[in-house]
């Protein structure tokens, strides 16, 4: 029995051998018959054809290479069949059916370029017959052998066309499970990606993207001339909230901050990012700071008057907005998202609940405070800045 590890040439070609070697011997019996053979002639032809495939299938299954075996195998196959069709004076049908069929599996297995080999095996053994007895041509063969070697022929081509269309078949089975398994991983590659980019609390992208983000938006703004403001955005004493409300309450006020940013940001093409912990940065390509300001306040408008139900509580909170802009405060990422903290920082210590602006104090918190209401925080609010 044929294990997986034989090369599929190997276990087709004792199939092969076995089959058209057995119809060989019906077939080339009539012309023994016809030539009124001896025993031995008999006794050869029948170790030739009925024991000969099994010896050199075994041959092949003990190799170390088996594909390399068989293909030695199709030229001793050439050797020998080229010796009896010598022996018998190269009757013109079983000689083309047996050198067609030496020619072909030599195609088959070791390609075109090879097909010499395949001849000059066949001509050998022809060779070696004339140069030991002695060849008398002896073309014709009996009408039986005749139409037999032809139907042999016939069978062993439709054979062989069979088998390299199941082959065919395969192969583009194994092409289309192998595209199926191509596609399923490049999605699942593209769900990591996405996922690594992803903060999983909020759905927001993270830090590590806005990084790349920004240096690849910044690239276009430097070629394109167009602005593009950062905005550093902090919720204010957070901690508090944690202390009063227990960390998840805190988490449920970072995902509701997420949720309003990312829903202002919808359909834009401006990017939110959670930067770290109750910290967001909302890039804003073509955006200049005074358009990014008032969509700051507005934000921390939205935010202010936000209340999130925690059941032990209702929490609300401020937020602080640093705002730096491109190409004015800084011409790298880096030292912009830098100019954005230091403008946060600057709304820490200015009291919180406001937008500050790189370099410049932006609107006057005491206005917006009016027009938003008191900072709502839980608990006393430290007028100290805690960054
Ligand atoms: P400030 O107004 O100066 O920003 O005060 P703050 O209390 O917000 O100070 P700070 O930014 O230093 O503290 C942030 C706190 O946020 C500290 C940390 O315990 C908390 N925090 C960070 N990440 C998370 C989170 O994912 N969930 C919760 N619930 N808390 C977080
Ligand atoms: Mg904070
Ligand atoms: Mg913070």
């Amino acid at each position: 029995m044929a294990d997986d590890k034989t090369h599929w040439g190997v276990t087709l070609n004792r199939r092969n051998r076995s089959l058209f070697f057995a119809l060989g011997f019906l077939v080339l019996g009539t012309h023994l018959h016809d030539l009124q053979a001896g025993a031995t002639m008999w006794l050869l032809l029948a170790l030739q054809l009925l024991v000969y495939p099994q010896l050199v299938y075994w041959r092949a299954r003990r190799s170390a290479d088996p594909l390399r075996a068989e293909q030695q195998n199709l030229l001793v196959d050439g050797l020998l069949l080229g010796m009896w069709m010598a022996v018998w004076g190269l009757p013109l049908w079983i000689s083309f059916m047996l050198c067609i069929g030496v020619c072909l599996n030599v195609v088959m297995f070791m390609g075109l370029p090879n097909l010499w080999k395949g001849m000059a095996a066949l001509g050998g053994g022809v060779a070696l017959v004339a140069l030991v007895h002695g060849v008398s041509f002896r073309p014709d063969t009996g009408l039986a052998t005749s139409l037999l070697s032809i139907l042999l022929l016939t069978m062993y081509l439709l054979f062989f066309a069979n088998d390299a269309f199941k082959r065919a078949i395969s192969l583009r089975d194994s092409r289309r499970q192998l595209g199926e398994r191509l596609a399923e991983i490049t999605a699942l590659q593209a769900r990591l990606e996405e996922q690594a980019q992803r903060d999983p609390m909020t759905g927001l992208y993270n830090r590590r993207y806005l990084d790349e983000a920004l240096e690849r938006e910044l690239a276009t703004c430097r070629r394109s001339g167009t602005p593009l403001s950062l905005v550093l955005i902090d919720i204010d004493h957070f901690k508090r909230i944690n202390d009063t409300y227990g960390h998840p309450a805190g988490d449920e006020m970072i995902r509701r901050l997420a949720d309003l940013l990312a829903d202002r940001v919808r359909n834009t093409g401006l990017v939110v990012c959670r930067y770290g912990g109750e910290e967001f940065l909302l890039m804003l390509p073509g955006t200049e700071m005074a358009e990014a300001a008032l969509l700051a306040e507005d934000l921390c408008a939205s935010f202010e008057a936000m209340r999130v139900d925690t059941g032990g509580g209702v929490m609300r909170a401020t937020l602080s907005v640093g705002i730096a802009g491109f190409p004015e405060h800084a011409p790298k990422a880096q030292a912009l998202v830098r100019e954005a903290d230091q403008a946060l920082y600057a709304a820490k210590l200015g009291g919180r609940n406001r937008v500050v602006l790189s370099t410049s104090i932006g609107p006057d918190p005491q206005e917006r405070s009016q027009a938003h209401g008191p900072e709502m925080v839980p608990g006393a609010v430290s007028p100290a800045c805690r960054r």
